[in-house]
C-alpha cells in the first residue's frame, strides 16, 4: 500500500505510514500515513519563512490562477474524494460530495478575492500630506484544523491565508489525514511554490505542540476543542502571536407554539442527528413551549425511526457512524449520565450492530431534561439531543442563553415578533430563523461567542482580517 508523506519546501518526506480505519468497517485501511516529528514541525516552518518574502510579493495573477486551478482540480475530483472523505470520516456518500464541492466554492471565492485587494488613500488632515491605508499578509501561519470536516476546514483557512500572501503549515487531524493529503497534492499540481504549503500530519501532542511552540509563526488558526484552544491561546501570549480559535457549542433549538410543525421537525432532526451530531453548530438543546411540545416529540420520535443508518457508502444511509471508538465511548457514556440526571431516554442511544463492523449508534432523544443537567452544559459531539420543555418565549430565550457556548442558535417560528427578538438577543455568532442550526454559507463570516471562538471571523471577506495586517501610510509630496 502507497505510503503518504509529508510535504516539507516541496519534497515528501517520510517513510513509516501510520493505517487510516474507516469507521464504516474497521477491516477496511483507507491508506497509510506518515506521522510527523516535533523536528519535521520546525523544518516546515523553516521551510515557509524562507518562502515567504518572495510568495507575499507575488503578483496577484499568479495567486489567483492557483487558487482557481486548485478549485477547479478538487471540483473535477469530487466524487472520488468526496468517497475518501466518506471513508475516512464515516459521513454519507453524499454529505462527502458535497463537503468536497464546498472546498472548491472556497478556493473560487478566495481566487476572486486575489484580484479585489482593498485599501484606502485619503487626504491627510496635515496640508500637503497624503494617507494610504493597505492590508499586508502576515506572515507564515499555522493552521491546525479537527476531523469533523476533513476537507471544508483546511479549505477555509488555507485558501484565504493564500490567497493574502501567508505561506502555511498544515497539520490536519489525526483521524483524517487522506482528505488533507489530497488537498495539499492538488494545490502542490495547481503551482504552488515550494515551501508556500506545507503538510505534517501527526499526533497534536508532537506537530500540533512543536507548531505552538515555534516563535516563527506569525498566526495560528485553530479549530478544535475548547481545551486545545486554551493551549493555542496560553502558548500564543508570550510570542504576541495573533490567533484565531473556533471551538466547541452546546447550541440550542428552539420551537414556539405558532411553529410550523414539520418545518421544525425537520430543521431539528437535522441539527442534532446529521452528520451523527458531529459537528460544532449541531443542536443539542431543542427547547420546546408547552403548547407544542407533546406534537412535536412525537413527529420527532417518528422521524427519528425512520432514519437509515448504516455504511457511509451505502446509498440509502442517512446517518453513518460515529468517528471511532473513543467517541463512541463518550456518547454512551453521556446517554448512561442524562438518565442518572433524570432525564428520559425517548429514543435510542445504544450501539448497533450492521453488516460491517463499525461505530455505529442509534441517536439518542432525551426528554424531560432540564438546562442544568450536564448532558445540556457539556458538549457530547454526537447523535445526543435533549429536550427541555419551557412555558413560554421569554423562558425560551433565558434558557437558550443560559450556557457557557455561543456559535449557533436557531428558532422555529411563524412570528416576525420572536423572529426580530431572537436574532438580536440571542448570544450566539450565527442564528437560524426556520433552518437547521448546522448548514452555511460560505461567502458570509462564520463563528460564534462565549467559549466557543476567540478573534476574528473565518470564511467571506471577513477572513481578511486574520491574515493581514494594516499599514497606514504617510507621504509628503516634497
Ligand atoms: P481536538 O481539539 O482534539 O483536536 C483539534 C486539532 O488539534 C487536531 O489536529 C489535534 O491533533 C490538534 N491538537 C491536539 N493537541 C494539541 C496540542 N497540544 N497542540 C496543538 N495541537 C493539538 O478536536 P477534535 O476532536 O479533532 O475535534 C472536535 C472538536 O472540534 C469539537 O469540540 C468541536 O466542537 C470542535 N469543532 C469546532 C468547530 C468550529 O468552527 N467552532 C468546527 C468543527 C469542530
Amino acid at each position: 500500500m502507497t505510503v503518504h508523506r509529508n510535504l516539507i519546501d516541496g519534497e515528501w518526506v517520510g517513510s513509516e505510514g501510520v493505517p487510516n480505519i474507516n469507521p464504516s468497517d474497521t477491516r477496511d485501511v483507507v491508506g497509510l500515513y506518515v506521522h510527523g516529528s516535533a523536528e519535521d514541525a520546525r523544518q516546515a516552518v523553516a521551510a515557509a519563512k524562507v518562502a515567504f518574502p518572495k510568495w507575499s510579493q507575488s503578483v496577484l495573477m499568479e495567486r489567483h490562477a492557483i487558487l482557481r486551478r486548485a478549485s477547479d482540480l478538487i471540483a473535477a475530483r469530487k466524487e472520488e474524494l468526496g468517497r475518501l472523505l466518506s471513508r475516512e470520516e464515516g459521513k454519507p456518500l453524499a454529505e462527502g460530495v458535497g463537503e468536497v464541492v464546498r472546498a472548491a466554492q472556497i478556493f473560487d471565492f478566495f481566487a476572486g478575492e486575489c484580484l479585489r485587494p482593498g485599501g484606502e488613500c485619503l487626504p491627510s488632515v496635515r496640508p500637503g500630506a497624503s494617507v494610504e491605508v493597505t492590508r499586508e499578509p502576515i506572515g507564515v501561519v499555522g493552521v491546525i484544523t479537527p476531523w469533523n470536516f476533513p476537507i471544508a476546514i483546511p479549505a477555509w483557512k488555507i485558501a484565504p491565508a493564500l490567497a493574502y500572501g501567508n505561506c502555511v503549515v498544515f497539520k490536519p487531524a489525526e483521524l483524517v489525514p487522506g482528505s488533507a493529503w489530497a488537498l495539499v497534492d492538488i494545490l502542490r499540481q495547481s503551482g504552488l511554490p515550494d515551501g508556500v504549503l506545507n503538510l505534517i500530519m501527526g499526533r497534536g501532542a508532537d506537530v500540533g505542540q512543536a507548531l505552538l511552540d515555534s516563535p516563527d509563526l506569525a498566526g495560528i488558526s485553530f479549530t478544535g476543542s475548547t481545551r486545545v484552544g486554551a493551549r493555542v491561546a496560553a502558548a500564543s501570549a508570550p510570542f504576541q502571536r495573533k490567533y484565531q480559535l473556533e471551538m466547541g457549542g452546546k447550541n440550542p433549538f428552539v420551537v414556539l407554539d405558532d411553529a410550523d410543525l414539520p418545518v421544525a421537525v425537520e430543521a431539528a432532526v437535522n441539527s442534532a442527528f446529521f452528520s451523527a451530531g458531529q459537528r460544532c453548530t449541531a443542536a443539542s438543546r431543542l427547547i420546546v413551549t408547552d403548547g407544542i411540545h407533546d406534537r412535536f416529540v412525537a413527529a420527532v420520535q417518528d422521524r427519528m425511526a425512520g432514519l437509515a443508518i448504516g455504511h457511509a457508502l451505502e446509498d440509502s444511509t442517512q446517518i453513518g457512524p460515529v468517528v471511532d471508538e473513543a467517541q463512541l465511548g463518550q456518547d454512551i457514556r453521556y446517554v448512561e449520565l442524562g438518565q442518572q440526571e433524570g432525564a428520559r431516554l425517548a429514543h435510542g442511544g445504544h450501539r448497533l450492530d450492521r453488516e460491517t463492523p463499525g461505530f455505529y449508534l442509534q441517536p439518542a432523544l432525551f426528554t424531560e431534561a432540564t438546562n442544568a443537567m450536564t448532558i445540556c452544559q457539556e458538549e457530547i459531539f454526537g447523535p445526543v439531543a435533549a429536550v427541555i420543555r419551557v412555558r413560554d418565549y421569554d423562558e425560551a430565550i433565558a434558557t437558550a442563553n443560559d450556557t457557557r457556548f455561543g456559535l449557533s442558535a436557531g428558532i422555529a417560528t411563524t412570528s416576525l415578533k420572536y423572529a426580530s427578538h431572537f436574532k438580536r438577543n440571542v448570544q450566539a455568532g450565527m442564528v437560524m430563523v426556520n433552518l437547521p442550526t448546522a448548514g452555511v454559507d460560505f461567502h458570509v463570516p462564520f463563528g460564534g461567542r462565549k467559549s466557543s471562538s476567540y478573534g476574528s471571523r473565518e470564511q467571506g471577506r471577513y477572513a481578511a482580517e486574520f491574515y493581514t495586517t494594516v499599514k497606514t501610510a504617510y507621504t509628503h509630496a516634497g
